[in-house]
């Protein structure tokens, strides 16, 4: 097998289990790792080195004594949106800089539960708004596949670190796109759950319609075996859906064998790249060789979902972020000559161009006199697009395209421009307004840059989504590609 930093969470589990290595020792390579190359990369915001190496004890201590689960003792890293207790968790923002959370996600404790070692926080944009990672109050993160180029937002130091080897798997965040767009763009695995199906708890609310908690992993097996420890109810989190979780690792092996994949027409228009569409439709003809038939669907209000998106997700972030006052939370400016002085100058300073621009049209679209025009009508149209998957999903068991219009992009290049940003959003944006389950698999690279394909699953269906990446990654190599320099 490859080295260490090159395994997939399920191969070291194996080492681990065959006492081959153990978790204080897998723990110091990652850390190692880190500290030696992290500079290259911007990819991580706090690492945790004591925290990590408490953990890695206790869990061979707990292996010792047979013991653990399959995640006991895995290294991973946590993006800077969930609540670590006693820990900074910062979201990337200024405001938010010196914070240290007085309690756990939902999602960090049940993985610390698994026995899950966290190697530290990553860098991602502020407050997760952004499709490239160059928002962060902390700078922006390279490609590890070229450090010209952005690695995707807004999980992009969780995407970075885990194709660079600086940890095995990393947690991530989708809103729109999150996690599937930096996944795409760094050759990873990226899972966004249903949702509902993983409690939003202790994760800094963006727009909490459409947030969800997800996977970076270097394959769909890996995804499976961190959805585990993660889904389920929590009476914390009003949305979370009381619906048992399945057992995905057992699923993985169980995709039928005649799959019918929708492949909409909407996927393949004129802003994505000819490279890109050649990439995705030679991952279908894999499937199609397998067995599964492609079906022509229609997605006839796709279209709208950037204008949608952009609209219902500023107005809930400037509900979210108005606690961001410098009165109950966040930074607060030094010497106020009144409270209207302290609020302004609080949140002028603490936030950053792109979160000012989302709190202005967010507050703009909910004011009296716009709201009928603008928030509501977007409503509507969310659930006209949520209407066409439902609909599509009566023919078709997966829904498959691109995830996102090009490769990774040279950094500073969409920056000028927030709506040719916001268009690297078009694939992904629709899934999060109905709410379903999406994941990318890497299935191809132009000049030496990854590509993803995405596949989309009915509400709850992870078990066939990630049964049909599984299949994919059985039958092909691009998941195992690795960039070069970071070997
Ligand atoms: N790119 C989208 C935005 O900027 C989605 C971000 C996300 O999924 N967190 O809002």
């Amino acid at each position: 097998m490859s080295a260490l930093h090159q395994a997939t969470l399920a191969e070291l589990g194996d080492l681990i289990a065959r006492r081959e290595v153990s978790a204080v020792e897998l723990t110091r390579h990652f850390l190692d790792r880190i500290s030696a190359l992290d500079a290259q990369l911007n990819s991580f915001i706090t690492v945790l080195p004591e925290r990590a190496l408490a953990q890695a004890k206790a869990a061979d201590a707990r292996l010792a004594r047979g013991e653990g689960g399959p995640l006991t003792g895995l290294p991973i890293a946590h993006k800077d949106i969930f609540c670590a207790r006693d820990t900074r968790t910062t979201c990337a923002s200024r405001m938010l800089e010196g914070f240290v959370a007085p309690y756990d996600a939902t999602v960090v404790q049940r993985l610390d539960a698994a026995g899950v070692v966290t190697l530290g926080k990553t860098n991602m944009d502020e407050f997760a708004m952004g499709s490239s990672n160059e928002t962060s109050f902390f700078g922006p993160v390279r490609n590890p596949w070229d450090t010209a180029r952005v690695p995707g937002g807004s999980s992009g130091g969780s995407a970075a670190a885990v194709a660079a080897g600086l940890a095995p798997a990393g947690t991530g965040t989708d809103t729109g796109g999150s996690i599937r767009q930096p996944a795409a763009l760094t050759g990873l695995t990226g899972l966004k759950p249903t949702y509902g199906r993983v409690s939003r708890w202790g994760m800094i609310a963006f727009a909490s319609s459409l947030d969800q908690a997800g996977t970076l992993t270097r394959s769909a097996e890996d995804a499976a075996l961190l959805l585990a420890a993660m889904a389920g109810f929590d009476a914390k989190d009003s949305t979370s859906v009381e619906a048992a979780v399945p057992d995905y690792a057992a699923a993985l092996n169980a995709a039928p064998e005649k799959l019918r994949i929708g492949v909409p027409k909407e996927f393949f228009d004129e802003g994505l790249a000819p490279d890109v569409a050649s990439c995705v439709r030679e991952a279908l003809a894999e499937y199609e060789r397998a067995g599964a038939t492609l079906v022509e669907i229609e997605l006839p209000n796709l279209h709208l979902s950037v204008p949608t998106y952009y609209v219902v997700a500023p107005a809930e972030a400037s509900s979210n972020l108005s606690r961001f006052d410098g009165v109950r939370f966040g930074h607060r400016a030094a010497d106020p000559a009144d409270l209207l002085d302290l609020y302004e100058r609080s949140r002028g300073e603490g936030f950053g161009a792109e979160v000012k621009r989302r709190i202005l049209t967010g507050t703009y679209v909910l004011s009296a006199g716009y709201y009928d025009a603008y928030y509501l009508k977007a409503q509507q149209v969310r659930q006209l697009i949520t209407n066409d998957f439902a609909r599509a999903f009566e023919s078709v068991d997966l829904i498959m395209g691109p995830t996102t219009p090009t490769p990774a992009f040279e950094l500073g290049a969409k920056t000028a421009d927030p709506v040719q940003m916001y268009l690297n959003d078009i694939y992904t944006i629709g899934v999060n307004l109905a709410g379903l389950p999406g994941i990318s698999v890497p299935c191809g690279q132009i000049d030496g840059l990854p590509v993803g394909l995405q596949i989309v699953a009915p509400h709850f269906g992870e078990a066939p989504l990630l049964a049909a990446a599984h299949r994919y990654q059985q039958a092909t190599d691009w998941h195992r590609r690795w960039p070069a320099g970071w070997a």
